[in-house]
């Protein structure tokens, strides 16, 4: 039996059945629905794209996976040369691995060896965000900040190694003051946090963060995994203000296939460089650089430049501004729209319950949480396919 993510397993509803995809659309035997999910956030050039199904079907004929340690091939070494040219700054150095989380913990764990490589043992502590979500490991999860995820950790009591500040900025300059000898890094889903609400904040936090860290000679990281490929509207946060480390993973390759990556900058890197073997990185996913994923996430990027994927974004959160101008009802607390991301924040969580059996009837998918009915559709939609899946989250306040 399967044992699905996320749910009580006694009282889950039967999950839709898919057996067929192209496009926005995902077909069950007898209906289709447009996935205003994009399957986690991830499959932003839609289902059964040609070129990506072609990338990954070249590569298998070939070999679909070795190991990176003692082994190496071009398809990850054209990837790490391609993110290195791509991605602002130095961000040159690229560790790969087979999931958000993983990459997240390589992060962590890049900064906090950073400094007891330096010699500095006594900076143990992470800064991080009030409704963060970094990842479903242990130590993302501490890092983390979901409401849902607190019971299991509240096991171990408070942890010591880990400060939560909310996005403004007098706490983010107070917990420096006070803490700044004590911390390794500032971790951040940066401009908007996903899986703690779809919430937005402005710019003018991540550029004192910036400024801070740099005063405090504290790394900053961008867990760009979900906002990362242009959901904000950027192409990445870090285009806007630059991280020492950048982790990428859901839209790395399409949504095609897991992979993930922990980009460092060349002051990080240079912190493990070394004769003495203690200073090396340890770690290893077993599936880093596989070279399916690698296939799917170089094609992922040519698409991505060479049919201007920022301009369909663009679009994206343009008929979504005019169709959601207006729009209000009592049940509503707010609704707010960042490039490919729109979400209703209602008031009570019980006002989104049948939502999704509602939106399958209207020939949508979606799947909302807690008090957010939100949408993050792959960016090749069209206008009427957008309409639909705004008219339909309307139209269920409007009943
Ligand atoms: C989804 C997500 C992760 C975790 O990625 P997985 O591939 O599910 O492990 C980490 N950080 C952010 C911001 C995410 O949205």
């Amino acid at each position: 039996m399967i044992w699905y993510p996320y749910q009580q397993m006694k009282t889950m509803k039967e999950p839709y059945k898919i057996t067929d995809a192209q496009g926005v659309w995902l077909y069950t035997k007898d209906h289709r629905m447009i996935d205003s999910v994009s399957s986690w956030w991830s499959v932003i050039h839609g289902y059964k794209h040609p070129l990506l199904t072609e990338a990954i079907k070249s590569q298998a004929d070939c070999f679909s996976h070795v190991m990176l340690g003692g082994l190496t091939h071009e398809p990850v070494q054209k990837l790490a040369d391609k993110l290195a040219d791509w991605l602002p700054g130095d961000l040159d150095c690229c560790f790969f691995s087979d999931s958000g989380s993983v990459a997240v913990e390589v992060a962590l764990k890049m900064a906090l060896q950073y400094y007891v490589n330096r010699g500095e043992i006594k900076r143990t502590k992470v800064l991080s965000l009030t409704h963060a979500y970094h990842g479903d490991t242990f130590k993302t999860m501490e890092v983390g900040d979901d409401e849902d995820y607190h019971f299991i950790l509240e096991a171990y009591g408070p942890n010591p190694n880990v400060i939560h500040i909310p996005t403004d900025i007098p706490s983010l300059e107070k917990t420096f003051e006070l803490c700044h000898s004590e911390l390794n890094c500032l971790i951040v889903e940066p401009l908007l946090q996903g899986a703690g609400g779809m919430r937005m904040y402005d710019i003018s936090f991540l550029k004192r963060a910036r400024e801070l860290c740099d005063l405090y000679d504290v790394l900053l990281i961008f867990d760009e995994v979900a906002t990362g490929f242009g959901r904000t509207g950027n192409r990445f946060v870090a285009d806007l203000v630059l991280p020492d480390i950048l982790v990428l993973g859901k839209a790395l390759t399409g949504g095609y296939i897991g992979h993930a990556v922990t980009v460092a900058n060349k002051k990080v890197y240079d912190g493990f460089y070394d004769n003495d073997q203690n200073k090396a990185l340890m770690h290893g996913p077993t599936f880093m650089g596989n070279a399916l994923a690698c296939s799917a996430a170089l094609k992922s990027i040519e698409l991505f430049e060479q049919e201007d994927y920022l301009s369909k974004i663009r679009r994206i959160e343009k008929i979504t501004r005019q169709e959601m101008k207006g729009f209000t009802d009592p049940r509503i607390k707010e609704v707010r729209i960042m490039g490919g991301c729109v979400c209703i924040e209602v008031h009570d969580p019980a006002v989104l319950q049948g939502y999704q059996q509602f939106a399958f009837e209207q020939g949508v998918f979606s799947r909302p949480f807690l008090n957010y009915l939100y949408a993050m559709v792959p960016y090749i939609i069209n206008e009427a396919e957008l309409l639909q899946v705004l008219r339909t989250m309307k139209a269920w306040f409007r009943r």
